[in-house]
């Protein structure tokens, strides 16, 4: 796979729950490998964004599959680590907002409130579940990434909020967007 398999708003796909993966067999490896590699491809694609992690729904396979980057500093580490059927078994802390984008919303940025710890439970590729507790970044990520397995997209949480969307600039700043004139009633998005 590469960055043009993956879908983006306003594909159907991107609101609907996907499935539970059975049996780990080679087809779901073949899409675990695909993931890796479209993020890679669509990240060498842009100048100022990293791609972090996806969602098998991403690439429009609806299974509850999620590959995130192991080390998303360094934009030469291509290793992920891949969760599947993951599931978020409490959430902690407080409720924070920042700033989140996603490789299936072109451009579009969100403020979105998140809890700031969560405790996760998946399997890994030979079936062996394994438990995750994430504070901060990569909690915010999971609660993402889970998000599409459940078929829904960030900005979801924002679309009474006029301003928490911004926009990405060439020059990698964000501006604010018109809420009214580019979110509300954007046929594209919603
Ligand atoms: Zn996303």
């Amino acid at each position: 796979m590469n960055k043009d398999d993956i879908i983006t708003l306003p594909h159907p796909s991107l609101r609907q729950k996907s499935q539970r993966v059975g049996i780990v067999t080679d087809e779901i490896k073949n899409i675990i490998t695909g993931m890796e590699a479209a993020t890679i491809d669509w990240e060498a694609s842009r100048k100022h964004e990293v791609g972090v992690a996806l969602a098998a729904v991403q690439v429009n396979q609806l299974f509850k599959i999620v590959v995130i980057r192991n080390n998303y500093d360094n934009k030469s580490d291509h290793t992920f680590t891949t969760l599947i059927n993951p599931q978020i078994t409490k959430f902690e802390g407080e409720i924070v907002d920042d700033f989140e984008g996603c490789l299936s919303v072109k451009d579009i940025y969100g403020k979105v409130p998140r809890y700031s710890k969560v405790k996760i439970k998946a399997i890994d590729e030979n079936g062996k579940e394994f438990r995750i507790t994430a504070e901060g970044f990569l909690a915010r990520i999971l609660q993402h990434e889970i998000d599409h397995t459940n078929g829904l997209v960030f900005i979801d949480h924002i679309k009474d909020k006029p301003e928490a969307f911004f926009r990405l600039k060439e020059d990698g700043k964000l501006e604010a967007l018109d809420y009214g004139k580019d979110i509300k009633n954007n046929s594209l998005l919603w």
